[in-house]
């Protein structure tokens, strides 16, 4: 399964943003940012197949893609699990 999950780079399909609340730096004052823990990016998983970030979950690790094309998958999924934040993202810091 990792060799799997391998072949697919982070972030997939998800949708990384930066932060609004701390404006990426992962910051907020002097302690770390209650919206992005402090990562400076909120990540928005999405549809392995389609990317449609209005997916539910099913419960027992199972998630569904309801509005856009009803793909169904399981928390193993290798285009599911990729979804993270992709080494070396840093905060930003400017
Ligand atoms: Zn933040
Ligand atoms: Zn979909």
């Amino acid at each position: 399964m990792d060799m799997m999950t391998d072949q697919i780079t982070p972030p997939g399909r998800a949708i990384i943003n930066r932060c609004g609340s701390c404006g990426g730096t992962g910051r907020a004052g002097t302690s770390t940012c209650f919206d992005c823990a402090g990562t400076g990016w909120h990540l928005w998983k999405a549809c392995p197949r389609c990317g449609d970030i209005g997916w539910d979950g099913l419960g027992d690790g199972e998630y569904a893609c309801r509005l856009s094309c009803g793909y169904r998958w399981a928390e193993d999924n290798p285009a599911w699990q990729a979804q993270r934040r992709p080494d070396g993202l840093q905060p930003y810091s400017a």
